[in-house]
């Protein structure tokens, strides 16, 4: 029995939800995942007498196709969907069943109208939380256009065919790398050539405030402005930033725990309830002060003015910047290591940085791979002592502390690091399947040049009511200087980067 009774229960009432009937195709053979897959498929049959099964080949065994009766929508799960996939499971059904998926009209529109065949594959670890966002994407795109194919492979149990696949999701078009990470459904139909551009913004009139970053803190300034009854817009290159890269959440006052996805999809509902202008897979690329306000520039061409601006562009994983980083990126060089972790089981892996996440991540894949080795450039450990001390005790995990990473080696994937004893100024090279690297955040900034004052961090420097040297431009949120870079802190200076512009708006 794959499904405890919690699960089961929960299963039952979504089952009950379904419109119409489903044709499970299987593919299975002797193995213990075909049992397994079999036995799953078994429960939910005899839980809904709208789910009927037939025995078939598929290009992938085990597998299992969700169909309609009499045609085939192309939905393939290779693997047992579980773990964070059962929720991709469950919709499959339900939207095959004939219920309708939760998209945007003008988003369902976008997919109807796509021409072309697109048969897409992504490869996901069961334990990946960015994944099944990109698997439901695809899904409901192959829901509702009968030229659109997908298949979930999980990496584990198809370890021959995903041997090169060291990081999740890892979607593939037509047989070609189509993208990595996590994506969007929009951002799935921007990449496809059906997303927005400059003349959809040309006609915009100039607004009160305009947030720059979707992420907390930019989401807390777009309410708060919203809730003001002024004109607000919000361009996000996505919406939920770095949250949508964090698994558990424990730390955010009042929620005992949640998920990152989960919070971004709370972020953008909340946003949802208020007369927000999102401009959603926007980038900005450039910010002028006018004598009448100010310009932001978009990648697409399209230029926003406002009397106000928020600066809210967060921050992404620091680079290491040596040779092998940038050319091993996804082939076994990675950044998060909930999400890439199990593709390295059994096998070694290093983490550069022996800060907090560093510490953290190399504890949370000591689980996972043979063995752990942490690089850290300072003569000792920055992380916590708890964590430290959690550390030192796991077995498998080798700590050298005055560690100068040069070179990350490999062929067509990562297979070593090399590294400088800073004391003994000697040469190490070790043999590895994985690098996390773990070093930190850097602003996202550099857009701005000169516009706006920086500080050498390249963080926007700003006062106490998240004003920028700019008069009319404010900032919030982990682009801006402020020492501590959590959520909270975000959400918090998002509102007194709002409040502070809606004085300037009142004072001016
Ligand atoms: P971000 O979340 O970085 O959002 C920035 C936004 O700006 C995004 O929408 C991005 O797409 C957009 N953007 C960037 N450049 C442009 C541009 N040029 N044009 C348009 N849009 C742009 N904090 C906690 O409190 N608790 C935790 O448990 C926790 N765990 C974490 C785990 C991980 C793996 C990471 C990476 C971070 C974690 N944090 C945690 C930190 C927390 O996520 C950040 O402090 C918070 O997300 C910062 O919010 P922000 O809105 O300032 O920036």
């Amino acid at each position: 029995m794959l499904l405890d009774k919690d699960i089961k229960e929960q299963l039952a009432q979504y089952l009950q939800m379904m419109e119409g009937d489903v044709l499970l195709k299987v593919s299975a053979g002797e193995d213990k995942v075909s049992g397994d897959m079999l036995g799953l498929i078994d429960e939910l049959a005899t839980m809904s007498s709208n789910i009927k099964v037939e025995h078939t080949q598929l290009k992938r065994t085990p597998s299992f196709s969700v169909n309609r009766i009499g045609e085939d929508t192309g939905i393939t799960f290779a693997g047992i969907p579980l773990g964070h996939e059962f929720t991709s499971l469950v919709l499959a059904l339900l939207q095959v069943s004939g219920r309708a998926p939760k998209a945007e009209q003008k988003v369902i529109d976008q997919i109807k109208n796509l021409e072309g065949e697109h048969h897409f594959e992504t490869y996901v670890s069961l334990s990946c939380t960015k994944c099944p966002e990109v698997v439901q994407a695809l899904n409901m795109m192959s829901v509702l256009n009968p030229h659109i194919t997908h298949s979930m492979i999980d990496g584990a149990a198809f370890k021959e065919e995903a041997k090169d696949i060291m990081a999740v999701p890892s979607i593939f078009l037509n047989g070609k790398p189509f993208a990595d990470g996590l994506m969007s459904v929009e951002q799935i139909l921007s990449m496809l050539g059906s997303g927005p551009d400059a003349s959809d913004f040309a006609d915009k009139d100039p607004f009160d405030v305009l947030v720059v970053g979707g992420g907390p803190a930019g989401s807390s300034a777009a309410i708060y402005a919203a809730r003001k009854g002024i004109r607000t817009g919000m361009v996000a290159d996505r919406i939920g930033g770095q949250v949508l890269d964090t698994a558990g959440i424990e730390n955010f006052i009042s929620v005992k725990y949640t998920e990152g996805p989960k919070f971004a999809a709370n972020l953008e509902e909340h946003g949802k309830v208020y007369d927000i202008d999102v401009m959603n897979l926007q980038n900005a690329k450039h910010l002028e002060k006018k004598d009448d306000g100010i310009e932001i520039e978009l990648e697409n061409g399209a230029v926003l003015k406002s009397k106000t601006v928020i600066l809210s562009t967060g921050a992404r994983w620091r680079n290491i910047g040596v040779p092998g980083e940038a050319e091993f990126k996804n082939k076994g060089v990675a950044y998060c290591p909930h999400c890439d972790g199990p593709l390295f089981e059994g096998k070694d892996v290093a983490v550069i940085g022996g800060g907090n996440s560093g510490v953290e991540a190399a504890i949370d894949l000591a689980g996972i791979v043979q063995h752990v080795t942490v690089l850290e450039f300072s003569p000792e450990l920055k992380a916590d002592s708890v964590l430290q001390d959690r550390l030192h005790s796991l077995p498998n995990v080798t700590v050298v502390t005055n560690a100068q990473t040069t070179e990350i080696t490999g062929t067509n994937s990562v297979n070593g690091i090399t590294y400088i004893d800073r004391e003994t100024k000697s040469e190490h090279h070790i043999e590895l399947a994985g690098v996390f690297v773990q070093i930190g955040l850097v602003p996202n900034t550099e857009w701005l040049g000169d516009a706006v004052e920086r500080n050498k961090f390249g963080e926007i420097i700003t006062d106490e009511r998240g004003a920028t040297n700019v008069p009319g431009v404010f900032a919030a949120g982990d682009c801006t200087n402020s020492p501590y870079k959590q959520i909270i802190i975000s959400m918090g200076s998002g509102a007194t980067a709002s409040l502070g512009a809606f004085d300037y708006l009142v004072r001016h």
